[in-house]
């Protein structure tokens, strides 16, 4: 089947070309990102395949049904940059890849956590400068404090399990209840619950209801010196509330791997451009604040199980075999 790679980045396209000796598929790499300005580039492309930054909206969906596109194969698990209504409507099939090593990005979350607060960011950087001192480098004991997990599906159950491990009091917030996240001592709270925590972890999907769900209010609540992460999706940090909450000394540090407005930012090189968002170069200029481009999903297992499933849901597409990944509005609700 002919395939239209959108946002193709170089470690994928060595991975796809060893993994589609098995499919044989007609895999075409594009550099750029789907968007309206770029889904005529689709046209005569049964299957599309896009990543977290492309945008699949109804105007570009319309765009791909006239091109004849017949399946949209996501390479990540969140599906918020697809129109699943209109897709439905238009008769394209949407899939994802549900399970991929959520270690991944749980283990990178941890990672962010102690980076956070050990400062080992600006260590790293005054070390390599030969400056030795320690004065602004000092953490707190992670044992004994009180870790919030804001979605406790697989990846927050995951990063729960590793806080507790460390000897945390772990606390969830959920619509749905985990038995798996109960079991190893996490306890479901309220917003309250979470606005007490010494760190806060967000795990949930970016919905309409998820949208800033860390806001001005939250923010404005949470524990005196409280540490955010957020590997999740940029839209459910409220930036600029955050960036006030820093200011003011509310919020004690701020780790982010994914960033309201990346879409124009993440997986290029830019070292060499003027960067026109403000609230970003703003972010950066914290000494408090983390910010990563949307890499808490690289490692090797996870990359070969998000290409491989993605492969196999095209080829299971073609065969006329039941699409096991398959989103759609109607069944999601
Ligand atoms: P999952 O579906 O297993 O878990 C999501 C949890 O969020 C579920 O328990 C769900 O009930 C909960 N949730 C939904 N709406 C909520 C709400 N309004 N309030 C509180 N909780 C709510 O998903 P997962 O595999 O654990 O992935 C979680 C998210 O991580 C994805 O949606 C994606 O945005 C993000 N992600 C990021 C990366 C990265 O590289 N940074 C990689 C993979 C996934």
């Amino acid at each position: 089947m002919r395939v239209a790679m959108f946002s193709a980045q170089n470690y994928e396209r060595v991975l796809l070309d060893e993994l589609n000796t098995s499919h044989g598929h007609d895999l075409v790499y594009l550099d750029t990102l789907l968007g309206p300005k770029t889904a005529l580039l689709a046209a005569g492309f049964p299957a599309v395949s896009v990543f977290v930054n492309d945008t699949v909206d109804r105007t570009v969906l319309e765009d791909l049904a006239r091109g004849g596109t017949k399946i949209v194969a996501t390479r990540c698990t969140g599906f918020n940059h697809i129109d699943l209504e209109a897709a439905d409507e238009l008769g394209i099939q949407v899939v994802r890849v549900t399970n991929y090593s959520p270690n991944s990005v749980a283990e990178f979350a941890v990672g962010l956590l102690l980076a956070l607060n050990r400062k080992i960011h600006r260590a790293h950087n005054r070390t390599r400068e030969s400056d030795f001192r320690l004065d602004g480098l000092m953490g707190f004991d992670l044992v004994g404090r009180t870790v919030a997990v804001i979605g406790t599906g697989k990846i927050g159950t995951i990063f729960g399990r590793i806080m507790a491990g460390f000897g945390c009091t772990v606390l969830g917030f959920d619509v749905h209840r985990s038995p798996e996240f109960e079991k190893f001592g996490g306890r479901y709270v309220d917003a309250e619950g979470v606005e007490a925590a010494d760190v806060i972890s967000m795990h949930c999907p970016l919905t309409p209801e998820t949208y800033h769900i860390v806001g001005r209010r939250t923010l404005g609540r949470v524990k005196n010196g409280a540490l955010l992460i957020n590997t999740s999706r940029g839209g459910l940090v409220d930036t600029e509330a955050a960036i006030d909450a820093l200011k003011s000394g509310r919020l004690g540090g701020l780790a982010l791997d994914v960033y309201e407005q990346e879409a124009d930012l993440f997986y290029r090189d830019l070292s060499s451009s003027i960067i026109s968002d403000d609230v970003i170069r703003r972010l950066i200029s914290f000494p408090n604040v983390i910010l990563t481009g949307h890499q808490a999903f690289f490692t090797q297992e996870a990359l070969r199980t998000i290409l491989g499933t993605t492969l196999d849901s095209i080829s299971d597409f073609e065969a006329g075999r039941t699409l096991t990944n398959r989103i759609s509005r109607r069944l999601d609700g």
